[in-house]
C-alpha cells in the first residue's frame, strides 16, 4: 500500500510538474533574455562566418574573404570560447524546451569549432578545404540583389584571393593523397567562374567599361593564383602523405559533433550490421514468393544474392519512359498526399503547395530530383521540387538511370524527397520558427526523418498499383525498398568500416556490389565519396534508427493508445532538432508516458 501511494504520489507530481505546453508557454524572462543573447550570436557569427553567412541568405559581409591564417584560427577559437563561456551563465533548466534544444546546439557548434581547428586539422591535411569558387558563383547565379550590385561585392571579395592561397599554402602539412587530388580537380573546375560566367555576367549588367575592365583584370589575378595553388599541389614533395583515413579517435568525435546521436558510432555500426542481415534475409524471402511470377520455368541461383539480384533487375525494367519522368513525378505527389489523408498519418497543411519545377540550368546535371527550400532570412520564398531532366542524355545513361528510378524506387524517392520526406519536415519546422535550428539544424535528423518516412509510408500499405483504399504493399514493392533502404544501411558500414576499420577498396566494392546491389558506376563514386569526406555518409540510417527507437519505446508505453499521427506530429512540432533532444522532451511528456496513475487506481 505505501510504496503503491508513493507511486502514485509520484506520478501525480511528474504529471503536474512537465505539464507544458510547447507552443503557449508565455516567454519567461530567463527565455526573453536567452532570445537576446542568441540574437548577438547571429550578428557575431556571420561576420566571423561570412561565407556561411552567404550561403544561408545573410548577404551583408559578401564582399569579405576570410584568409586562413593561424591567426585566424586563434580568433575563431576565441570566438568560441567567448561565447561558450556566456552560455554557461545560462541555467539551463529554467529556459523553454525549445530554448534548451538551442542551448544544447550552440553549445555543440562551439565546442565543434574549437576542436576542429586544434584536433582534427584538417586545415593541415585537407586542400580541398581551400577553394573560394562555390560563393563566387553563387553570387552570380542568386538572384537576390540587383546584379551590379552583386558583380560590385564580387569584385571586392576577389581582391585577397592571391592573399588566401598564399596562406594555404603555408597551412598545408602531409596532405592525403585524396584531397589532393580533388583539391586540383575542384579548384580547376571553379576556374570558369571567374572566366566564362562572370565575363556573361559583365555583359549583362550596366557597369561602366572603364570598371568592367577592374574586374576582369581582377579576375585574371584571382585566375593566376588558382592555377598557382593546383600546380604547387601537382608538384608537392610530400613524401609522408596522411591517410585518408580518419581513425578511430578522431572518427567517434567527429561522429559525435556532426550526428549528436544518443548512439555512438560503433553502436550504429553495430545496428548496420544487424539491419544489413534483416534486409537480406526479408530480401530473399520476398524473391522466392515472387520467383514463380516473374521466371515460370527457370530454376532459382543457389546463391541468395544473385537470385535477388536477378529478381531486382526484372522488377527494375519496369519504369516511366524518359519522356513521362517528370509527368509520372507530378502525378505522385498528390496520391501521396492524399493517402497520407486517408490514413490519418499526418496533418499536411494545404495552403503551402510544393512547386514542382523542372530544374534550373546551374544544377543541371544532376538529376534525380531534390529539394531548393528559402533559406531563413527569405521566409516567404517558394519551396521547388527539381525534377532533372533527361533531354540531352544518350539513351544508354538514360535508359540506366531509369532502371535504377524505376516505377518503384521512384515512389520511393518521392516519398524521401516530398511527402512526407523534406519537403513536408520543412513546413513544420518553418512553425517553430528559431534562426538556431535553421542554421544549426540537425542532418541526422532531417534525413532520418526522411529514411523513416519510406518505411512508415509502406507499413501503412503505399503501393503504385494502389486501388481506392489500400491495406498492404506489394512484394515488388517491399523488395525494391529493401533494396533502397539498404543503401543508408551500407553507407553507414561503409564509412564506419573505411575509417576506423582499414576497409579496402575491394572490399567496399564487394558491399557495395554484391551485398548491396548497387551498379559498379554507383560503388565507385561511393568509394571517392567516402574517401574524401567523414561520417556524414552515417546521418541518414543513424537518424533513422533513433526515430524508428523512438516511436517503439512510445508505442510500447502506450499500448492500444498509441496513436501514430500523434506521433508524427508532435514529432515534426520541435523543429530541425537531434532527434535525442527530441526523445527527451517527448519522453517527458506524460501523454507519452505509461498511465501509472490509471494503473495504480484500479491495483486499490
Ligand atoms: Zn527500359
Ligand atoms: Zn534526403
Amino acid at each position: 500500500m505505501k510504496t503503491n501511494f508513493l507511486k502514485l504520489f509520484l506520478a501525480i507530481i511528474v504529471v503536474s510538474g512537465t505539464q507544458v505546453s510547447w507552443a503557449k508557454v508565455s516567454v519567461s524572462s530567463k527565455d526573453a533574455g536567452f532570445d537576446r543573447f542568441k540574437n548577438r550570436l547571429v550578428n557575431q557569427f556571420w561576420k566571423m562566418y561570412p561565407e556561411w553567412a552567404s550561403s544561408q541568405g545573410f548577404h551583408k559581409y559578401d564582399s569579405v574573404l576570410v584568409i586562413p591564417t593561424a591567426a585566424r584560427r586563434e580568433k575563431e577559437v576565441h570566438f568560441c570560447e567567448t561565447y561558450l563561456d556566456s552560455l554557461t551563465a545560462f541555467p539551463i533548466n529554467d529556459l523553454s524546451p525549445a530554448n534548451r534544444i538551442d542551448y544544447y546546439l550552440i553549445e555543440n557548434q562551439l565546442k565543434s569549432g574549437i576542436w576542429s581547428v586544434q584536433e582534427l586539422k584538417s586545415w593541415q591535411w585537407d586542400p580541398s578545404g581551400y577553394n573560394v569558387s562555390g560563393t563566387f558563383a553563387d553570387m552570380l547565379s542568386n538572384n537576390y540583389a540587383g546584379l551590379d550590385e552583386r558583380i560590385h561585392n564580387f569584385y571586392r571579395r576577389m581582391a585577397e584571393i592571391p592573399a588566401y592561397y598564399e596562406a594555404a599554402k603555408q597551412n598545408i602539412r602531409n596532405p592525403s593523397a585524396e584531397h589532393t587530388k580533388l583539391a586540383i580537380e575542384q579548384n580547376l573546375g571553379g576556374l570558369s567562374v571567374f572566366e566564362k560566367d562572370l565575363e556573361d555576367a559583365l555583359k549583362k549588367s550596366h557597369i561602366e567599361a572603364e570598371n568592367k575592365a577592374k574586374v576582369t583584370s581582377r579576375a585574371k589575378a584571382a585566375v593566376a593564383a588558382i592555377r598557382d595553388y593546383a600546380e604547387w599541389l601537382k608538384s608537392l614533395d610530400n613524401k609522408h602523405p596522411r591517410s585518408f583515413r580518419l581513425g578511430k579517435d578522431l572518427y567517434d568525435k567527429k561522429f559525435a559533433f556532426d550526428l549528436q546521436s544518443g548512439f555512438t558510432a560503433a553502436e550504429i555500426y553495430q545496428k548496420a550490421i544487424v539491419r544489413k542481415e534483416e534486409l537480406h534475409d526479408d530480401m530473399y524471402r520476398l524473391t522466392c514468393l515472387l520467383w514463380p511470377k516473374y521466371f515460370q520455368n527457370q530454376t532459382m541461383p543457389r546463391s541468395n544474392l544473385v537470385a535477388i539480384k536477378m529478381m531486382i533487375d526484372k522488377l527494375s525494367r519496369k519504369h516511366a519512359n524518359r519522356d513521362s519522368f517528370e509527368s509520372s513525378i507530378r502525378k505522385q505527389l498528390p496520391q501521396l498526399e492524399k493517402f497520407i489523408k486517408a490514413k490519418n498519418l499526418l496533418y499536411i497543411d494545404p495552403k503551402k503547395p510544393l512547386v514542382v519545377r523542372r530544374e534550373p540550368d546551374y544544377m543541371a546535371g544532376v538529376a534525380g530530383a531534390s529539394i531548393s527550400a528559402p533559406g531563413p532570412y527569405d521566409k516567404k520564398g517558394n519551396t521547388y521540387y527539381n525534377v532533372g531532366s533527361l533531354s540531352g542524355w544518350s539513351d544508354d545513361k538514360a535508359e540506366s538511370y531509369l532502371r535504377e528510378y524505376n516505377k518503384y524506387v521512384l515512389q520511393i524517392l518521392n516519398i524521401h524527397e516530398a511527402i512526407p520526406g523534406h519537403y513536408t519536415q520543412l513546413v513544420y519546422a518553418n512553425q517553430s520558427p528559431s534562426i538556431i535550428k535553421s542554421i544549426l539544424g540537425s542532418s541526422a535528423m532531417i534525413e532520418g526523418w526522411a529514411v523513416y518516412g519510406e518505411r512508415m509510408m509502406l507499413e501503412a500499405g503505399y503501393d503504385p498499383d494502389m486501388n481506392a483504399n489500400p491495406t498492404e504493399s506489394s512484394p515488388e514493392m517491399w523488395l525494391m525498398y529493401d533494396k533502397w533502404h539498404l543503401r543508408s544501411v551500407c553507407n553507414t558500414i561503409l564509412d564506419y568500416s573505411v575509417h576506423t576499420k582499414n576497409m579496402s577498396r575491394s572490399e567496399a566494392m564487394n558491399l557495395l556490389i554484391d551485398q548491396a546491389f548497387q551498379e559498379k558506376t554507383e560503388a565507385e563514386g561511393k568509394w571517392r565519396r567516402v574517401s574524401v569526406t567523414q561520417v556524414q555518409l552515417c546521418c541518414y540510417f543513424t537518424g533513422y534508427t533513433e526515430i524508428y527507437a523512438l516511436r517503439s519505446k512510445i508505442q510500447k508505453n502506450l499500448g492500444v493508445n498509441f496513436d501514430l499521427r500523434r506521433f508524427h506530429e508532435q514529432f515534426l512540432s520541435y523543429g530541425s532538432a537531434p532527434v535525442k533532444y527530441i526523445r527527451q522532451l517527448m519522453l517527458a511528456d506524460p501523454k507519452n508516458q505509461k498511465h501509472e496513475r490509471q494503473f495504480k487506481m484500479i491495483e486499490h
